[in-house]
């Protein structure tokens, strides 16, 4: 019997499952730990609207206290959850709290990736994640006359995309051959390449940084392996997240690049459950176990997770989807491109509204949309439905692609 549930990590999928437990009856005792002193926020402002200044602090919130004080959900806000006793089922929190629970739900999300060179700790030199990072990366770029961004997945050129919209000079460094090169096919990142080089972004490919280096405890120039040197006020590192399951790891849950959960997002230990970034999960759609960092699966794995620790088993089996914002162009990705064996360009690049199919031996396993929303609409029915599309019926465009079979 499950009286008191216990939510470590207050972010989007707690959110939802605070939510979910609450509409479907739950009326035992909710509790909500977070490391952060705000209540659950959304993250993907952060790097748009509320890096440029164009969105409140108040307006990130999800919902109001008002909304937690309803639900009676007793809130730990501004502590850290630093040990989970599976034995007693308690959580330690860092100022010695401890807390019981019948049913644990770690929703503890990711940690951007630290740059492994000399001068990652100069002044001035950032990550993103949250909102004390963002009000940092703002104060520094307030007097600064050039930020230099270091990888172009989509934080990077979030980033890049509204500084430049501030009117201040970036240039964007990118190991890879392609900017967004872990995500999409080349003629997406031929698109955007060519998008922020037009705004006046700096791109430099194919370049391995080798230091930052700096003056007076502050970074001045970002060297790379090739000799080249590009000189930073401000610099932002963007190489990608890592799960937050250090706590899960030091209380013997089984990790393996994330929290494992099985299908119904419980850990290897039966009263403990995760969702959200920080959980490796198995895809049923695509045979594999992924971690997928994205809204969409936090809000669709928190549902799960919470309706299968009131008793109704819920298995988490969504074709996932992501969005990125950049100037006027919104893409939707749906579905995982990975392992695809062709990619079919519909529509012209330079009419700013097009999309990528991506097959694997025949079968729809992901579409890229820019500015598209009849494909990312149709999409999404067909790569769930395992779509054999017809090859030539989709290089032509004006065939709407939910007709492309
Ligand atoms: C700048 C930015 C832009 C993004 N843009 C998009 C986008 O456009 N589209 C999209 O789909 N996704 C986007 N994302 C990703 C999306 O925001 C995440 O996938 C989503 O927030 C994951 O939700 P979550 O609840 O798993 O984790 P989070 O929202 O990260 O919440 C986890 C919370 O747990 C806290 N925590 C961790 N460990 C502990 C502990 N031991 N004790 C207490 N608290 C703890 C963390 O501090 C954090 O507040 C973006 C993310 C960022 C950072």
């Amino acid at each position: 019997m499950v009286n008191h549930i216990l939510i470590v990590g207050a972010g989007q999928a707690a959110l939802q499952a605070i939510d979910t437990l609450r509409r479907k009856g739950f009326t035992g005792q909710l509790t909500l730990v977070g490391e952060e002193p705000w209540l659950p926020y959304q993250r993907p402002p952060l790097s748009k609207k509320f890096l440029s200044g164009g969105m409140d602090r108040e307006k990130l919130l999800f919902r109001p206290q008002t909304f937690y004080a309803e639900r009676s959900v007793q809130t730990h806000l501004g502590r850290r959850a630093v040990e989970i006793d599976r034995t007693r089922q308690s959580v330690r929190l860092d100022d010695g709290t401890s807390l019981g629970y019948d049913a644990l739900l770690l929703a503890t999300g990711s940690t951007p990736r630290h740059i492994p060179v000399p001068g990652a700790n100069l002044r001035r030199v950032h990550l993103l994640r949250n909102i004390a990072d963002v009000e940092r990366i703002r104060a520094d770029l307030a007097n600064a006359r050039s930020l230099v961004i270091i990888g172009a997945g989509y934080i990077g050129l979030e980033v890049a995309g509204t500084v430049r919209e501030l009117g201040l000079p970036v240039t964007l460094l990118e190991q890879t051959d392609r900017v967004l090169s872990r995500v999409t096919a080349p003629a997406i990142s031929a698109f955007y390449e060519s998008e922020h080089t037009r705004q006046g972004v700096r791109i430099v490919c194919g370049t391995q940084v080798r230091a930052l280096e700096g003056a007076d405890g502050r970074v001045r120039s970002v060297e790379c392996e090739d000799g080249s040197a590009y000189e930073a006020d401000v610099v932002l590192v963007g190489i990608g997240v890592g799960p937050r399951d250090d706590l899960a790891q030091a209380a013997g849950l089984e990790c393996l690049n994330g929290i494992v959960v099985d299908q119904h997002c419980r850990t290897s230990d039966p009263n403990i459950y995760a969702a959200g970034d920080c959980t490796s999960h198995p895809s049923i759609h695509y045979g594999r176990r992924v971690r997928l960092e994205s809204v969409d699966n936090a809000f669709e794995q928190s549902s799960s997770a919470a309706l299968n620790m009131l008793g109704t088993p819920t298995p988490h089996d969504k074709v996932p989807w992501f969005w990125s914002d950049q100037y006027d162009l919104k893409m939707i990705i749906v579905g995982l491109s990975q392992g695809y064996d062709e990619a079919i360009t519909r529509g012209s690049p330079a009419s700013r509204s097009f999309s990528v199919c991506y097959l694997r031996e025949g079968e729809l396993i992901a579409v890229d949309t820019v500015n598209a929303p009849k494909d990312q609409m149709a999409a999404r029915k067909l790569v769930a439905a395992r779509a054999r599309p017809d090859r030539a019926k989709l290089t032509e465009p004006n065939i709407p692609l939910k007709d492309c079979l």
